[in-house]
């Protein structure tokens, strides 16, 4: 497994999206394709759907709003 560049541009093109499920099927593929073959977005791909799915969890149960940003701003980094 190789990266890609950091940032790889496909993350930008393709991670976002393909984590909050707005793709077709033909552009998941090449999401899911380029995952596998690239260290730096695989990576970032966990990261993103773990936070999304504890941000969620909180969400449910409630989470104070402060706590809720203070996740958020942890993804600027990555960025
Ligand atoms: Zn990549």
């Amino acid at each position: 497994m190789e990266d890609c560049g950091d940032p790889c541009i496909k993350c930008e093109e393709l991670l976002q999206p393909y984590v909050d499920r707005e793709l077709t099927d033909e552009e998941r593929i090449e999401a899911e394709a380029h995952l596998a073959l690239c260290g730096y977005c695989a990576r970032r791909y966990r990261f993103e759907s773990t936070l999304r799915r504890y941000v969620r969890k909180c969400c449910e149960e409630q989470m104070p709003v402060e706590l809720k940003e203070k996740l958020l701003a942890l993804r600027t980094p990555l960025l």
